[in-house]
């Protein structure tokens, strides 16, 4: 890595090979850019990646995704959205775009994944649907949130952002875990387009709206017209539409990088074991792993720091920072936020787990394209850092 030899380990950086330049570069000579043959390429690879009992529509990020998503499954003006804490403002974004309103409901202390019984206490008539985030790629309790669903008759809708390719119960995580699972392809996800994403529905004809929804509303997009003999001019606007499909030159990567995908899970399982070892001693909690048999996707390695551990959280990522390693928090709760606390008046009383492991928690550098240099690097700097003085 060029930032790795400055003396830099970077939080996170993309793993691109010559395999997906060259993709690009042959997309690019093709005279075909926006969506088209590559992107239906992409989805009947990822489709198959599934198990082939989903359909996938490509768009531009997992947050279109979450938005197309809910239109599609009817959420709007007066329903809520029961949503975790514990995640990225796009999740709760997507539903206040949808004209509902989310509702924030506090995290497991140990996986931060959604509470099942706090998420079945928040549920109201005006719910319509979940919202679970299978944080750092370890799956939700799906059992639990979908016997709340099925008591409630709400939907699920997964924000897996960090859970390609996750498993629950032998199952891969978008195959059939939920009414509609959204997937990220940005740039230090655990696959990249550089920005994407993917909408994986079971039912055809929620999967035939997510595509209209993606591309205005239009019931034909421009390469069935562009191939079509008979009318290639017509189309009908059927619904109110966004615009957010894939461009060819991002599913060309994409193609790519699925392909990849099981050799670099093995890279972050590998990096895991590492620091697993490394950092076994240490006043640190660490991630959990997967249940026996289930696969964690390892998008985020987050450890929390004990209160005895010699430094706090602040003190111990600018201690990392002056070494020249980067590291990073996920997430600062939404409700510390001035939008969310502000406009859905919450505190920090509601949430005491996310408000306590936000205090603790540290993303430490993690990405497949790390030299073994540079874990040797970071596990030396933590192991340093935290030992001293114990
Ligand atoms: C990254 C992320 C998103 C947003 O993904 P984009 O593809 O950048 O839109 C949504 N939810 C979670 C939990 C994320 O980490």
């Amino acid at each position: 890595m060029a930032a790795e030899e400055k003396g830099h380990i970077p939080f996170a950086v993309p793993d691109i090979t010559d395999r997906e330049i060259e993709a690009v570069v042959r997309c690019l000579k093709s005279g075909w850019l926006t969506t088209g043959p590559v992107a239906k390429e992409f989805e009947k690879e990822f489709s198959r990646r599934m198990g082939g009992g989903v359909e996938a529509i490509s768009v531009n990020s997992c947050t279109t995704a979450l938005q197309v998503a809910l239109k599609a499954l009817d959420v709007g003006p007066g329903d809520e959205v029961i949503v975790p804490v514990w995640t990225f403002t796009a999740t709760a974004m997507s539903v206040v775009h949808a004209g509902a309103r989310p509702v924030l409901v506090d995290v497991d202390t140990v996986t931060l994944n959604l509470d099942p019984e706090r998420a079945a206490a928040a549920v109201t008539p005006r719910t319509r649907a979940i919202i679970p985030v299978h944080f750092a790629g370890l799956a939700c309790d799906m059992d639990a949130l979908r016997a709340i669903a099925d008591g409630h008759n709400l939907k699920i809708i997964e924000d897996a952002a960090h859970a390609l390719p996750a498993t629950y119960k032998g199952r891969l995580i978008g195959a059939d875990s939920a009414d509609a699972t959204a997937f990220s392809f940005y740039a230090t996800k655990t696959m990249t387009t550089g920005e994407g994403g993917m909408i994986t529905v079971a039912d055809p004809e929620i999967a035939a709206r997510c595509r209209t929804l993606r591309l205005h509303g239009i019931n034909r997009d421009v390469f069935d017209r562009y191939t079509s003999a008979s009318s290639p001019w017509y189309y009908e606007v059927v619904a109110p539409g966004f615009k957010c499909n894939l461009t060819d030159m991002a599913a060309a990567i994409g193609l790519v990088q699925l392909e990849r995908l099981d050799e670099m899970l093995a890279r972050r399982c590998a990096l895991r074991k590492v620091y697993h070892e490394a950092f076994a001693d240490l006043p640190l909690e660490l991630p959990p792993d997967a249940p026996e048999g289930d696969i964690h996707s390892w998008h985020l390695y987050v450890v929390k720091l004990r209160p005895e551990a010699p430094l706090d959280r602040d003190e111990f990522i600018k201690a990392m920072a002056a070494e020249k390693i980067g590291c990073s928090v996920h997430f600062i709760p939404l409700h510390l936020h001035p939008y969310w606390r502000d406009s859905l008046g919450v505190t920090e009383a509601d949430f005491p787990n996310a408000t306590a492991a936000y205090k603790r928690a540290v993303s430490l550098p993690f990405y497949t394209a790390m030299t073994d240099a540079a874990v040797e690097r970071v596990t030396g700097t933590v192991r340093r850092l935290l030992k001293r003085g114990g």
